[in-house]
């Protein structure tokens, strides 16, 4: 039996080989590798003279030879091929140990050149791991680090099983996918001299899955939850479930869509999703605070929401919160009494996050199936600076409400379209999500309002884009809203500025809508 060995990344190598020649394995190996291994003391043959043809063309051309393919190809149960191995010297691989020159990591580095990159698209270890996944009856082929212990251990047990060997097959075909798509997206996004454009030619989405969901959105649809191959720091896909049910297809939708909105915040929040859309928002000094806050807005919609909170949540959050009833909970990390509560609500799923300081990464790419197509955009992830606010009307806003505003745009952000938030004091008062008509958002978030108990005189207003006649601006108005905040841009802004001068509320111009769909 013989174990072929050619490795870039050498991590655990030299351990694995000690174990496949203690099982009686012989050892072959390419270059560097076998100096490595020799070096610690391991008998190897070198490729090159197993072959009889050097190294060549700097590493380009050391293993594409038939002794090495038809070594890893041979059906063993056809006597055709084994006879055909026997006619030309050719003796079987059984274990193939490859991982490749590390194309996604050179063409991560800055300033990586189109030279460097070529240099790293591996030629003959991919053409391996193909030949012995595809004779993977036959052919045991390990593609990662993560899968030696495993080998080592079904190997001294008497050999590698077939289940394990179909795993790793599996597992070196994803590995070929994933090293080919990462070449064809960074060729294909290379504009004709040389620098990098945004969208790459061929869209090669590659994602792992990361479990079956029960169902999807509706109780016939089957589902699964994948991550991107590369996931963000941050980001939904990383958390920690610390208790409660299996989380379902829309408890995902709906705790991504708050956990991004509470994300976006430097100070403590809490954001309370139904149906993708937030139903309340607040900052507040500490996670409790917020809570409180987030959850006046609209007590009624909170019942089974989902509920994101950027700071720890402690003992007083946490029983605040168990007062209502939760689907999720999420925040980057608890008090051991906060959890203490969540005990005794063994349904509750409680998500821990780690939150890495600093603005939130957003993914490059923002994906929506249409059809037989892909839309792709880049994330929504503008912020607003204070210096790209224009005031156009008379009256200024006051301190307190160009606070205000900046926290009612940002929550406007994460509204679905046509979205009218109303806020103050750093909290939402009435949210106004997904109508056709912006004249009815307006409605319906003054409605909530006033459902909730909550007053809208001197409020704020954030519109997620703009006002397209004066009816919009005199809902909000005659609701109680003294500042509104929204992106310019129609063709009647004048006909609108002039209705605030009007009224004599203060409007601010942001020069960015953000539609969600
Ligand atoms: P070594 O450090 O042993 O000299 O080289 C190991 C690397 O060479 C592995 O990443 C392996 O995938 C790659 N490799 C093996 N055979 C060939 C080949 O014929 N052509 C190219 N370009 N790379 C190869």
């Amino acid at each position: 039996m013989n174990a072929l060995i050619s490795v870039s990344d050498k991590t655990g190598i030299v351990e694995l080989a000690r174990a496949l020649h203690g099982a009686g394995l012989r050892l072959l190996s390419t270059g560097g590798t076998a100096k490595l291994l020799a070096d610690n003391g391991l008998p190897v043959t070198e490729v090159a003279d197993m072959t009889g043809f050097p190294e060549m063309l700097d590493g380009r051309v050391k293993t594409l030879h038939p002794k090495v393919h038809g070594g890893l190809l041979a059906r063993r149960d056809l006597p055709a091929h084994m006879a055909a191995l026997q006619e030309h010297g050719i003796a079987t691989i059984d274990v193939l140990v490859v991982n490749l020159y590390p194309f996604e990591a050179t063409v991560a580095k800055p300033g990586c050149t189109l030279e460097d990159a070529i240099e790293n698209i591996d030629i003959g270890g991919p053409a391996m791991v193909r030949s012995a996944a595809k004779n993977w009856k036959d052919v045991a082929v390990l593609t990662d680090a993560s899968q030696y212990a495993g080998v080592i251990a079904e190997l001294q047990a008497g050999g590698v099983s077939t289940r394990t060997k179909f795993a790793l097959a599996v597992a070196a075909f994803n590995r070929i996918s994933n090293y080919d798509a990462a070449i064809s997206d960074y060729l294909s996004s290379l504009q004709e001299d040389g620098s990098r454009g945004d969208f790459p030619a061929q869209f090669n989405g590659r994602f792992v899955k990361l479990q079956d969901l029960r169902y999807g959105e509706n109780p016939h649809q089957q589902a699964a939850f994948y991550r991107d191959l590369e996931p963000l720091p941050g980001t939904l896909v990383t958390a920690r479930q610390l208790q409660g049910k299996e989380l379902s297809y829309n408890n995902i939708a709906d705790a991504d869509a708050a956990w991004e909105c509470v994300r976006s915040f430097e100070v403590p929040a809490c954001v309370i999703v139904k149906h993708a859309n937030p139903c309340g928002v607040a900052l507040g000094k500490d996670s409790a605070e917020a809570y409180a806050k987030a959850f006046q807005t609209d007590p009624t919609s909170a019942f089974g929401g989902i509920i994101a909170l950027n700071r720890e949540v402690d003992g007083a959050a946490a029983q605040a919160i168990s007062k209502q009833f939760v689907e999720v909970l999420m925040a980057p990390a608890f008090t051991p009494e906060a959890l203490e509560v969540f005990k005794a609500k063994a349904n509750v799923r409680v998500l821990q996050i780690e939150l890495p300081a600093g603005a939130p990464q957003r993914n490059a790419f923002d994906l929506k199936r249409v059809g037989s197509g892909l839309l792709v955009q880049s994330a929504d992830n503008h912020a607003l600076q204070l210096a790209d606010l224009k005031v156009v009307t008379k009256k200024q806003p006051t301190a307190e409400e160009l606070r205000d505003l900046q926290f009612a745009w940002n929550v406007a952000q994460y509204v679905k379209s046509n979205a009218i938030v109303f806020c103050k004091g750093g909290m939402t008062l009435g949210v106004g999500a997904g109508q056709m008509s912006r004249v009815d958002s307006a409605r319906i978030a003054s409605i909530k309002a006033a459902n909730a108990g909550l007053s809208l005189a001197g409020s704020v207003v954030a519109s997620d884009a703009f006002f397209p006649f004066r009816d919009g601006l005199d809902v909000v108005v005659d609701a109680g809203a003294s500042c509104v905040v929204q992106p310019g841009g129609s063709m009647r802004d004048n006909e609108v500025i002039a209705a605030a001068d009007e009224r004599g509320v203060a409007m601010v111009f942001t020069g960015v809508r953000h539609f969600r769909h």
